[in-house]
């Protein structure tokens, strides 16, 4: 049976940081689905559009690694792909303050496992929200993500 996990998150936008949790995975399971969480009472600052083909173009060689937007629930998302797993990053210990009660939820809403991933220290301090003031004052953030936005 094939091992797919949904890495879900706002991806507003997708950092070096979030990729390097994507490395880490990879050889965790078969599948990959970066799923971009989408609320439909805010757009955020790069719309769900722009975050799915900037994601999608960064892994296009990589038959392993799906992108979609969804705006359920995570587990009905991982339900209805197939996933078992969820892979989430940690960064600091807020991370896991607030990780650990919704993987918990998680689990006894569907029996689907979190799995949490150890960001490397050279990442531990970028955010997508830093990203965005930086952008928000045309400052270059070339350095924080994959490629060009
Ligand atoms: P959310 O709004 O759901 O927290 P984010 O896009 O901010 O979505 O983050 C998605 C996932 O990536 C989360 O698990 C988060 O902890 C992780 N993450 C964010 N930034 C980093 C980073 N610099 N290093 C490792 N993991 C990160």
């Amino acid at each position: 049976m094939e091992r797919i996990a949904v890495f879900p998150g706002s991806f507003d936008p997708f950092t070096i940081g979030h990729k390097a949790i994507v490395d880490k995975a990879l050889p965790l399971f078969d599948k990959i689905i970066i799923a971009i969480g989408v609320n439909s009472e805010k757009n955020g600052f790069f719309t769900p559009e722009k975050r799915l083909n900037y994601i999608s173009d960064i892994y296009k060689d990589n038959p392993r690694i799906e992108v979609k937007t969804y705006s359920s629930l995570t587990v009905e998302f991982c339900k209805e792909n197939n996933a078992k797993f969820i892979v989430r990053g940690l960064r600091n210990t807020t991370d896991f303050q607030y990780e650990k009660t919704i993987a918990q939820m998680n689990r006894q809403m569907s029996g689907i496992e979190t799995i949490f991933l150890v960001t490397p220290p050279e990442y531990g301090h970028i955010s997508s929200s830093v990203v965005r003031e930086l952008l928000t004052y045309k400052a270059d953030v070339s350095e924080f993500v994959p490629k060009a936005l």
